[in-house]
């Protein structure tokens, strides 16, 4: 039974600040409200999973092992802020790999869906850039796209007003 709704979340530039190529701890500062935010879509029962290309590693400017310590340290930082994220999903490579996973494939979400039991007609994806939406929307998910004047608190609210308005017309 796919029963399960998430929010599919594109990590840097969404939930913390977009330096180019994030992997060393001191470059870690989440977004305003993002914290907010997926704490309000958790309390609503999203599943939250990280969809993230990390090219990074494919282009040799960090290692696999940082990229993963990076993670790590990642999801302690939200769990002390007691957001738990149900699934992490990372592509690694270079976009000259021609990889299957690289967003905006959406092999991952995919992925998850299937290990998640994740319905995707009450599931958002929710991203600053163009291959983000283009991800969802290859993925057949709603999209949502982050700019200045709507961050991820402003989604994470409309996705709660969607959701009720949903349930009031049932
Ligand atoms: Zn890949």
């Amino acid at each position: 039974m796919k029963n399960n709704k998430a929010v599919f979340l594109d990590r840097d530039g969404t939930i913390n600040v977009d330096y180019g190529y994030v992997h060393e701890k001191e470059k870690l500062n989440f977004i305003d409200g993002a914290i907010e935010a997926l704490n309000l879509l958790q309390s609503k029962g999203y599943l939250l999973i990280i969809i993230t290309n990390q090219s990074g590693v494919g282009r040799k400017i960090y290692s696999l092992k940082v990229a993963e310590t990076f993670r790590d340290y990642f999801l302690s930082e939200l769990k002390k802020r007691s957001v738990k994220i149900d699934g992490y999903y990372s592509c690694y490579h270079s976009p000259e790999e021609h990889c299957i996973c690289r967003k905006p494939s959406p092999f991952l979400i995919n992925k998850a869906c299937t290990n998640l039991n994740i319905d995707k007609s009450k599931s958002f994806m929710i991203g600053d850039k163009d291959s983000d939406v283009k991800c969802g929307e290859n993925a057949n998910i709603e999209s949502l796209k982050i700019s200045d004047k709507k961050n991820l608190l402003y989604w994470a609210k409309k996705i709660i007003i969607m959701d009720n308005e949903k349930f009031i017309n049932k």
